[in-house]
């Protein structure tokens, strides 16, 4: 396993804790990531490869490994451990603005597997993108802050119940795959982490279900009602939420993802 502790001693490196780079010390914790992943003989998209101790196991797995990452310190040492390995693909670039076309391309626009220890202070905006980007991905295993994974596996109801947990659930069914102590990373971050398997599901999702979703929450207070007028006038949206089979008075944080599909589908024959 590549040692991360001594490569950054070796190459007199700080960890920067601005791009939340807290790497894997784990071997354990790493073999059972690559193992949640059932990557044998898949193409797998990895984001933020750090020093390469994940993307080593994933390359022992994986049909093709397209790392993404934004530190060029990394990306030359991962070039001078694994760069030999014709399975690698390294990209030196921000994930967040790698186009999306370009992933595609890598993957010849079939199906992939994404893995990720991610960088922790962009959970939302990285997932964000992954859901609304349309990719084929068909499983991800995330590794993230405790407090991220309890929002993406919140129910209705519940204070930590977002948009983005709404949008996850359609798009994927959830589980808890392992939890970790600050113990398994370089530095020890302050926080527990939770790795998360989203398995992709074959739940219908309406065209505009994400763009409901977000109009529904957009405060927090306010009814549905009030909410959906920001995409829609007064009586369409009345006839949105009682095509539903729901009340104007409910707010969205009660609405379960289902109920979300329901609304949207009235939203998009309404609209089309
Ligand atoms: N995968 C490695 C591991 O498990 O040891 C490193 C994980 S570390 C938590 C997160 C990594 O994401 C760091 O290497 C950091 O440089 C990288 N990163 C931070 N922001 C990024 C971004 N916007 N795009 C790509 N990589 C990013």
């Amino acid at each position: 396993m590549l040692d991360s502790k001594a490569i950054i001693a070796n190459n007199g490196l700080n960890p920067n804790k601005a791009l939340g780079q807290n790497f894997l010390i784990d071997e354990t914790a790493i073999k059972k990531i690559v193992e949640l992943c059932r990557c044998d003989d898949s193409p797998v998209l990895e984001i933020g490869p750090g020093l390469g101790a994940l993307t080593e196991e994933l390359l022992k797995h994986a049909q093709k490994v397209c790392a993404v990452e934004i530190d060029a310190n990394m990306v030359q040492l991962i070039s001078a451990n694994l760069g030999n390995n014709p399975k690698l693909s390294l990209v030196n670039c921000d994930f967040l603005k790698y186009p999306v076309e370009r992933i595609k391309e890598e993957f010849s626009c079939g199906s992939f597997i994404v893995a990720a220890n991610l960088p922790y202070y962009i959970t939302a905006p990285i997932c964000q993108r992954l859901f609304d980007s349309e990719l084929n991905i068909s499983r991800m295993v995330l590794m993230m802050q405790e407090e991220a994974a309890d929002r993406f596996t919140a129910a209705p109801g519940a204070k930590n119940y977002v948009p983005l947990s709404v949008i996850a659930q359609q798009l994927f069914d959830i589980s808890v795959g392992l939890k970790l102590s600050p113990a398994s990373y370089y530095p020890a971050p302050e926080v527990n982490s939770v790795v998360l398997v989203f398995e992709r599901s074959n739940r219908f999702t309406p065209k505009d279900f994400s763009k409901v979703v977000k109009a529904a929450f957009a405060m927090r207070r306010k009814t549905l009602f009030n909410n959906l007028q920001s995409i829609a006038d007064k009586a369409a949206v009345l006839h949105i939420i009682e095509s539903a089979g729901l009340s104007p008075s409910v707010r969205a944080e009660s609405l379960s993802p289902s109920d979300f599909v329901s609304l949207s589908k009235a939203y998009d024959e309404l609209i089309k």
